[in-house]
């Protein structure tokens, strides 16, 4: 019988923990770019992300198991409606454009369980791989407006972040590392299938 994969709370923390340092990286970089969110005219929830870490899935869930049956059940409804709706875009071959299951007027109900792209969308970052090789990720399109043709721009690098978060993937894991279906879901799947299972 499948079981629930279960955050213990020492991993719970490190996974807060880890998410609070992402946000200090983002907000450093914001600070100095001087750029808020504040009067956007978009709103980035509505963009299409898969995530792939089973912690980050168990992680939004323990968030999930903090609020009441009732809200739980309306995240539910509209995680269902998302789902429909992306499967349809899907299948005209579009990118689906809909807002997130987890905004509720325009913030997320469940901040300090959002995932790492949630975290990183914004402001300009770098992924810098053990080659040497550098991606780098621009920022949305407000944040680009700002840094306009500027020669030297500050980004955050998403290396050591995302190498934490893998270590905390493969503790979880354990043995099963490798055994599971690798993760591709976005997080209105996340919430349709229930606390990831082993
Ligand atoms: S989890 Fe929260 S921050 Fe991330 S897309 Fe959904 S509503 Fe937005
Ligand atoms: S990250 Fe950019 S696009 Fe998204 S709400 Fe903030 S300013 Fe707007």
């Amino acid at each position: 019988m499948m079981a629930f994969f279960e955050l213990s709370p020492i991993m719970a923390e490190r996974i807060a923990d880890l998410y609070s340092r992402m946000e200090k990286a983002y907000d450093l970089v914001a600070r100095r770019l001087d750029f808020t969110c504040d009067g956007c005219p978009d709103n980035c929830c509505d963009s299409y992300f898969l995530h792939h870490t089973y912690v980050e899935w168990g992680y939004l869930w323990v968030g999930l198991m903090e609020l009441a049956p009732e809200r739980r059940k309306s995240i539910e409804n509209r995680a269902a409606e998302y789902a429909a709706a992306c499967e349809k875009a899907l299948a005209r071959e579009e990118r689906p454009q809909l807002m997130c299951p987890l905004n509720e007027e325009g913030r997320c109900s469940l901040y300090l369980h959002r995932l790492m792209i949630c975290r990183m969308h914004g402001v300009p970052s770098s992924l810098t791989f053990p080659n040497g090789q550098t991606k780098k990720f621009p920022g949305c399109f407000r944040c680009q407006e700002i840094v306009g043709g500027r020669q030297a721009v500050p980004s955050v690098e998403r290396a050591s972040l995302l190498r934490e978060l893998v270590a905390i993937e493969q503790e979880l894991l354990g043995e099963q590392q490798g055994q599971l279906p690798k993760l591709k879901k976005t997080i209105a799947e996340m919430i349709l299938s229930g606390p990831p299972r082993r």
